[in-house]
């Protein structure tokens, strides 16, 4: 073992030197071209200010990248994927299993979703060119509001062209500077901002913790109006899902609205694949805002929230993500409407996906793999603790035909950097076994 590794996993004690010196160079120099007051009243402004490729998140990115050139670390960004990505896919000709997409049920890329989406094309064209609240409404965008809508058993439905821009311009809209949000720790990036953009007061509690919600409601209530708590149905970077039960008890109580993010539980939890609320035998009025991404389980692009009319009636003339933007493309509604069907017309999809999530889920623990709080519902992370080993165990498995992403610092602690595993009810059992096999010798190896 290299004296290095004590400090820094997996790289050598000059190699560490000297990406440390490089790093410490640039802080000098970039502190160096930031003139003090005077220089600016004098209309000097440092580059950083003028010059995207000044920009400090470029420069962190330009850092990044050459530390991982210079590691030998493959960028594992960006690839082009040759065809669809299912349990398998296809990249620079070469076939590998596949546990980098959200594709939960196999239903992008189905035949039935595909002639959908053709027909709507042909019927509609590829755009509808304008906001649906002054010309771009189309049958299509009703059909797919009114089945979400009853599958969450509520009045209304919404849906946007984004799943990231619904949280955002739903959280943005709705509240304002006199209202608290209080989410889990580990809430969505799109839901921050979301908070950022209302202007909102924010706290968050930790992970799954519902005693220290009831406690922060307890202390601070009082000096809101409105309250909102977001929570997320599964959880993105972990597979695992609130006590739902618990929020809702404790949200009525306090008198506060709550959200819940399905992105990662519709289509994968409860045995229709209804998400959370099914797993728990939830009532779809027990939770005020569902919200919802068309991206995973139901094969298309954009987000929804399913509630009240009043709120969607509200959110349908008001919230800018939907007002001020073009209405869904009728070949994504319509694809996203024949998923949802063929999802409730084939829960044998939602049966196999958790099974072969489960199976992951032993096979790995047996293995020995840190897989965290994972449920085994459609994500599991293989927890490395540290960036650079995730990254050159990603780079070992893609070697090997497997392809799954690395989560790096600062999108998780650098303790919980990880691989993470998206499960497909494609998968097969051998896919599974072997993929655990392989990175339980590959991790070994590290
Ligand atoms: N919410 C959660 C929990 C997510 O994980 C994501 C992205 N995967 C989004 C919202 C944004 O959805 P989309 O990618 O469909 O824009």
């Amino acid at each position: 073992m290299t004296e290095g590794r004590k400090g820094l996993p997996g790289i050598g004690g000059q190699l560490k030197d000297q990406l440390i010196r490089q790093v410490l160079e640039r802080r000098m120099r970039h502190a160096a071209e930031t003139p003090a007051a005077p220089a600016q009243v004098r209309g000097e402004y440092p580059e950083a200010w003028w010059r995207f490729a000044r920009h400090p998140g470029y420069q962190q990115l330009k850092i990044m990248r050459e530390g991982g050139a210079k590691l030998g670390i493959a960028d594992p960004y960006f690839r082009a994927h040759d065809g669809t990505a299912g349990s398998t896919t296809s990249i620079a000709g070469r076939e590998l299993i596949n546990f980098s997409s959200y594709n939960y049920l196999g239903l992008s890329g189905h035949p039935t979703v595909n002639e959908a989406a053709k027909e709507a094309i042909d019927r509609y064209g590829t755009s509808v060119s304008a906001s649906r609240l002054v010309s771009g409404e189309r049958p299509l965008h009703g059909e797919l509001e009114h089945a979400i809508a009853q599958a969450y058993g509520v009045e209304d439905c919404i849906v946007y062209v984004s799943g990231h821009a619904t949280n955002v311009s739903t959280i943005g809209y709705l509240f304002g500077p006199r209202d608290l949000i209080v989410h889990d720790t580990l809430i969505h990036n799109s839901v921050v901002q979301g908070i950022q953009l209302s202007g909102a007061q924010r706290r968050s509690f930790p992970h799954n913790d519902h005693a220290a919600l009831d406690v922060i409601l307890a202390r601070e209530r009082p000096q809101f109006e409105r309250v909102l708590v977001v929570l997320e149905g599964i959880y993105s970077m972990d597979g695992d899902f609130p006590d739902l039960q618990a929020f809702i008890e404790i949200k009525n109580r306090h008198r506060a609205f709550l959200m819940v993010d399905e992105a990662h539980s519709f289509g994968v939890l409860g045995a229709k694949g209804l998400g959370i609320r099914e797993h728990f035998g939830i009532e779809g009025t027990a939770v005020d805002i569902w919200m919802g991404t068309l991206s995973k389980s139901l094969a298309g692009c954009g987000g929804f929230v399913a509630g009240e009319s009043a709120l969607v009636e509200n959110l349908k003339c008001a919230s800018p993500g939907f007002v001020y933007s073009v209405g869904m493309a009728p070949p994504l509604a319509a694809s996203s409407l024949a998923a949802l069907r063929c999802m409730l017309a084939e829960p044998v999809r939602v049966g196999t996906l958790q099974a072969r999530g489960r199976l992951f889920l032993s096979l790995a623990r047996q293995a020995g793999i840190d897989t965290g709080t994972s449920s085994g519902n459609a994500v599991v992370p293989a927890i490395i603790g540290s960036s650079i080993k995730s990254a050159r165990l990603s780079q070992a498995l893609y070697g090997r035909g497997v392809n799954v992403q690395p989560i790096l610092h600062p999108a998780v602690p650098e303790k919980g950097a990880r691989l993470r595993f998206f499960l497909s009810c494609e998968h097969s059992e051998l896919q599974i076994e072997s993929t655990v096999r392989i990175l339980a010798d590959e991790l070994r190896k590290l």
